[in-house]
């Protein structure tokens, strides 16, 4: 178990998680900058998996999915060249992009959750028919089962004592419900809040991609020959319950009980199936997660929420004093100022020193900005070292300059983009979302805790050496020797 672990870029999001996990680099390499990034040429935002080319398999809406966009190899695309298409690759997951990253550019299949009707799919990508025994999987209606069901904590609430109360004001309440506690009569809720949806919000969203897994296992015969196989496997529910409630609650406490019953399950599974002692597991998550902003401002601690529609009406307003007329904002997203260029064009004497007055401005604006921390212009991004400590080198290794922005910014400590003062969120540099647990476990694999600093980029590198194939083509990272026997 490495107990320093950490996501050395920017933004801490699942998209550039998962794709960094798998490839062993940043999303300076592999692309992934973000779960959606506004692309310049298409002049619009882009979702990290989206692809128009492709049509869902399984279902009739969403689903038009692929990994084209991950510019880089990953370890589930090295196995298969080093095995000569051998080996098995295969992805569940409740999300797309958690299943689409993970499984590379030539699995046998990717499998995630459709919430409008209760079943897994695919896309035209990966195959034009769901297997029959994906087919078999989504006749058993489990979701319906699960749906049924009341969620009451698993141990008695008073033993809950390294979170808040079950009341709390910092909770996301679900439609019919007064308040944000236990029970949670799923029957009754499932029509007002997402219906076969509401399954990924609840713990047993985790018990279902438990559940696809097996069927996987042995639907593809996973394990059963000489050549090693990949199974990846996406436990989302409890991000979309952290979401809702912030990391200080029962309803997340109690959902990581039940995901570690769900994996003791699980191994139990393998153990019989593929054999003790067969099988190499890794264990980590995307990103990690803020406190919630409101009860830390209530705490007297610094934090806050960023209005960026706010700041960026605020920003064009203050450039057109300096520009009248001109249009110098093309897109503020995520931590991120794309100017318009096309503002800039002629006389490159005179266009030229207009821009570098712009970025000076908008430097100065954001500078002066609540929240923000940081300002990044593009010749500090273009001359940093990617191997740069601290906040600036996450800026310059989640920074892909045909996918960014000009000018790069990070809020303070505490502070982040979202709706209300209920649930948190994640994406920042800050140590609440870099920090994540990562466990080896099985075959090659050495007991005991380490805690030497490592990066997410280790992982895909560690699993290179204990397989003996290449490493994932934009590999930055370098194997976790301790956990090695
Ligand atoms: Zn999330």
């Amino acid at each position: 178990m490495l107990r320093n672990a950490h996501y050395n870029y920017v933004p801490t999001e699942t998209g550039p998680g998962h794709a960094s996990v798998y490839t062993g680099t940043t999303p300076a390499i592999h692309g992934i900058v973000a779960n959606d990034w506004y692309d310049r040429a298409l002049k619009k935002e882009v979702n990290c998996v989206g692809d128009d080319q492709q049509t869902p398999v399984g279902t009739t809406k969403g689903g038009k999915v692929s990994p084209a966009r991950l510019l880089s190899t990953t370890i589930t695309d090295e196995l298969k060249i080093a095995t000569q298409m051998r080996a098995k690759v295969v992805g569940i997951s409740i999300k797309d992009r958690g299943a689409v990253l993970p499984t590379g550019h030539m699995p046998d299949g990717a499998y995630w959750y459709d919430g409008s009707t209760g079943n897994f799919i695919t896309s035209t990508y990966y195959k034009t028919e769901l297997p029959a025994w994906a087919q078999k999987f989504n006749q058993q209606k489990l979701p319906d089962q699960f749906l049924a069901l009341e969620w009451k904590p698993l141990l008695p609430i008073d033993q809950y004592t390294e979170v808040s109360v079950d009341d709390s004001p910092y909770e996301w309440k679900w439609k019919g419900k007064e308040k944000a506690t236990f029970p949670y009569k799923l029957s009754e809720l499932r029509k007002d809040n997402g219906n076969y949806d509401l399954v990924a919000n609840t713990p047993w969203g985790n018990t279902l991609i438990a559940e696809m897994a097996k069927a996987a296992v042995a639907g593809e015969g996973l394990g059963k020959d000489a050549i090693t196989d990949f199974l990846t496997v996406s436990f989302s529910s409890t991000d979309r319950i952290g979401h809702g409630t912030g990391p200080n609650s029962i309803e997340l406490a109690d959902t990581y009980l039940r995901l570690d019953k769900t994996l003791e399950d699980f191994f139990n599974y393998l153990d019989k199936e593929v054999g003790k002692g067969n099988y190499t597991v890794f264990l980590t998550a995307d990103h990690g997660v803020a406190e919630v902003a409101q009860y830390m401002k209530d705490k007297r601690v610094p934090a806050g929420y960023f209005r960026r529609s706010y700041v960026e009406a605020g920003l064009k307003e203050y450039l057109q004093k300096h520009f009248p007329g001109k249009d110098i904002i093309e897109k503020v997203t995520t931590e991120q100022v794309f100017i318009n260029q096309q503002a800039f064009e002629g006389d490159p004497r005179v266009a030229g020193i207009d821009l570098m007055v712009a970025t000076d401005l908008i430097t100065k604006y954001l500078l002066a900005t609540e929240g923000i921390a940081q300002v990044f212009t593009p010749t500090t991004l273009r001359q940093a070292s990617p191997d740069e400590v601290g906040i600036r080198g996450k800026v310059v290794r989640g920074f892909h300059p045909k996918r960014c922005g000009d000018i790069a910014f990070v809020l303070e400590p505490g502070w982040y983009s979202w709706g209300g003062v209920t649930g948190s969120t994640h994406g920042s540099a800050y140590t609440y979302d870099t920090h994540i647990p990562v466990l080896f476990y099985g075959a090659g694999i050495k007991p005991g805790a380490s805690t030497q600093f490592h990066t997410i980029t280790d992982i895909a590198p560690t699993l290179s050496v204990l397989l003996k194939i290449k490493f994932p083509s934009g590999a930055t990272g370098q194997p976790v020797t301790e956990i090695l026997d």
